[in-house]
């Protein structure tokens, strides 16, 4: 492992003079599960939008070397940057296998899809591990449960080496135990990655977070261990103190 990390450097992006992120500064580093949290409007998706390249912002955010703000959004994804979105966007049609298949070979060029192999290639191997979706690797994606899917989009970041993922609200939806499941399989990419996930759900953040970070009108307003975010009277103020 590189040690890489994220860094965001006084991150700002304004709509039409409105701040949305207002100097947002932090740094996650590997192996940390970084929950963002913040009431409605905090600037928690447009944060992830410039990170990931869908929104122009000022400030920097690096990953290792690379400046990400500003990019394009397919070159922030070869730099090894991937996103989900709160409904997963697999290819329905497909097997779990065939949707890996195209993700991986998303930078190997068309052919690829059309060749009949009699091998799974490794790293879609791998991901089918670590998704625990093995077994449904012949299952078309249209018929998976829900949580399965977002399993599989995870999955299909895996396999195009993201090394920095950002998961929007990941366990929307899911059932207890799916979103136990998912907690397991964040601690598992998280161990070698950089994993930010936004999320409104309260409990799944404190079961899994590492760390938190509370974003309120577009600022960083507290930062730390689940126990210290929970203990900070800023925190209990926007939260409750309406
Ligand atoms: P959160 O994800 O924390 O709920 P958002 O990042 O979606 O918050 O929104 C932050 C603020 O920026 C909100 O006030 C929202 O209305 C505003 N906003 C988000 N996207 C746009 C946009 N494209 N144009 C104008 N305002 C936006």
């Amino acid at each position: 492992m590189n040690g890489d990390y994220l860094e965001l450097t006084d991150v700002r992006v304004t709509f039409d003079g409105f701040v949305a992120v207002d100097g947002v500064s932090m740094t996650v580093l590997q192996g940390d599960l970084r929950f963002l949290i913040g009431p409605n409007g905090a600037g928690k998706t447009t944060l992830v939008d410039a990170i990931t390249g869908l929104v122009a912002a000022s400030g920097s955010a690096t990953f290792g070397a690379t400046q990400l703000l500003n990019q394009k959004v397919h070159k922030i994804a070869r730099l090894g940057v991937g996103r989900t979105f709160q409904t997963a966007s697999v290819f329905e049609e497909l097997t779990v296998l065939q949707n890996l298949d195209i993700a991986a070979g998303a930078g190997r060029g068309p052919l690829t899809l059309l060749r009949r192999r009699s091998s799974v290639p490794e790293e879609v191997e791998e991901a089918l591990e670590i998704i625990g979706l093995g077994d449904l690797r012949d299952k078309q994606a249209g018929v998976l449960a829900h949580g399965q899917k977002q399993w599989l989009e995870i999955g299909m970041l895996l396999v195009q080496n993201a090394r920095v993922l950002l998961l929007d609200e990941p366990v929307a939806g899911m059932s207890a135990h799916e979103r136990d499941e998912t907690g397991q399989l964040l601690r598992r990419i998280g161990a070698e990655r950089t994993v930010v996930v936004v999320e409104h759900d309260m409990d799944f953040m404190r079961s899994f977070a590492t760390s938190v970070t509370v974003l309120h009108a577009g600022r960083v307003l507290s930062e730390g261990t689940v126990a210290e975010v929970q203990a900070d009277p800023r925190v209990q103020e926007v939260y409750l103190g309406r």
